[in-house]
């Protein structure tokens, strides 16, 4: 499963944050079991759709998709020099999908922050730095030996490589990240074969004060925070650790009075979720009409046999076809009934590319 990494300086607040990921995540009736890893915590996605879905088509249980968050231990400065957990944490780094980054944004006397002041932006900074000079030791070694590869041999893929290579390195050395640039496919190709930290998606999460909650665009943090993310293409969101630790371990109605309380609509570890959803480029199905209605996830892009194969390796190996309805349909029409009336049930083939909100039954040979 794709996963995204929690990061920041020591301090920032992301335990509190993971705490509340994690405590959300105990909360979870369907998954006893989601726990494996100290550092992995499963949450469900929210989703309204499947309220809507199961109100149509009731069935007995409605269950949420999954999605994991990895909490990677504390850098410091010289990680890419191998100090202190340095290695480990760039290894760590690695094995994620994507990128969230924490950074402090509220003032409170009574927590020392590493640098003495608050300041996102540095804090920022001293991360991606990092990040940006492990990549650029690796990408000086690659240069070497692929140039002399595209020279004496003019092999078309060593060429295309060097090419990308020669694109990436003056963008590191002026201590930038590669997610600033833009690739073509091919290019994009050459870019994931790289493994580059800078290159992964990042969504900057602003710790905010509480007082901020209710209007998060008072805070100068976090518009600091807001314009940076936006001038490297990245999307930021304010959330406040402490209060979503606080309300994790409520049900859903207290929570939703604490939020109403504090002119709140979504609580941000809600929107945290969703967004790190998008960020991973994962969108979700649905399954309805049996004994459950269901969320499943799936990458954006994958075609009808292989998200089949999400539910099952059977439905994949003998996938027939894909009898599909959409959301948006289901929800205009008000029943499946009505929705086969209007002609709108499509039987989708292999080549078809699921979309997001798709209410799927697959039809396969045993
Ligand atoms: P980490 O080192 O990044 O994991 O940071 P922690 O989650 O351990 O938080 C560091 C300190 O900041 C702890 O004392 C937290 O209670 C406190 N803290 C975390 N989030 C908030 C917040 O939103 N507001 C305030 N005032 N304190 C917070």
């Amino acid at each position: 499963a794709l996963t995204a990494g929690i990061v920041g300086l020591p301090n920032v607040g992301k335990s509190t944050l993971f705490n509340a990921i994690t405590k959300a995540g105990a909360e979870m009736a369907n998954y006893p079991f989601a726990t494996i890893d100290p550092n992995v915590g499963m949450v469900e996605v929210p989703d309204s759709r499947l309220q809507r879905i199961d109100e149509i088509e009731p069935a007995k249980k409605i269950i949420h998709t999954t999605f994991e968050f990895t909490d990677i231990a504390g850098i410091v400065k010289g990680a890419s020099k191998g100090e202190g957990l340095g290695n480990k944490f760039l290894e760590n780094i690695r094995q994620v999908d994507a990128i969230v980054h924490v950074v402090r944004a509220f003032d409170d006397d009574n927590v020392t922050h590493v640098s003495n002041k608050i300041a996102p932006l540095d804090d920022i900074d001293t991360i991606n730095l990092e990040l940006v000079l492990a990549d650029l030791e690796a990408v000086n070694k690659r240069y070497a030996k692929v140039e002399k590869v595209a020279r004496t041999t003019k092999d078309k893929e060593a060429v295309a490589e060097f090419k990308v290579l020669e694109k990436i390195k003056p963008v590191l050395e002026a201590g930038k990240s590669v997610r600033t640039l833009e690739f073509n496919e091919d290019e994009q190709k050459i870019v994931k074969g790289l493994f580059l930290l800078t290159a992964k998606p990042v969504l900057y999460v602003a710790n905010i004060a509480e007082e901020d909650m209710a209007d998060p665009e008072a805070s100068k943090y976090f518009k600091e925070v807001q314009d940076f993310a936006a001038s490297e293409g990245s999307e930021a969101l304010a959330v406040c650790a402490q209060t979503e630790e606080e309300i994790a371990e409520l049900d859903d109605d207290d929570r939703q009075d604490f939020l109403e309380a504090e002119g709140v609509e979504e609580s941000g570890l809600d929107r945290l979720i969703k967004a790190s959803y998008k960020l991973l480029g994962l969108a979700t199905f649905f399954t309805a009409g049996g004994k459950e209605t269901r969320a499943w996830t799936f990458k954006k892009g994958m075609k009808a046999p292989q998200v089949a194969g999400v539910i099952h390796s059977d439905f994949e190996r003998g996938f027939i076809r894909a009898e599909t309805v959409s959301f948006d349909d289901l929800d205009k029409y008000g029943s499946m009934q009505a929705v086969k009336e209007a002609g709108r049930l499509r039987l989708e083939g292999k080549e078809y590319e699921v979309q997001d909100g798709d209410i799927i039954e697959f039809r396969f040979n045993v």
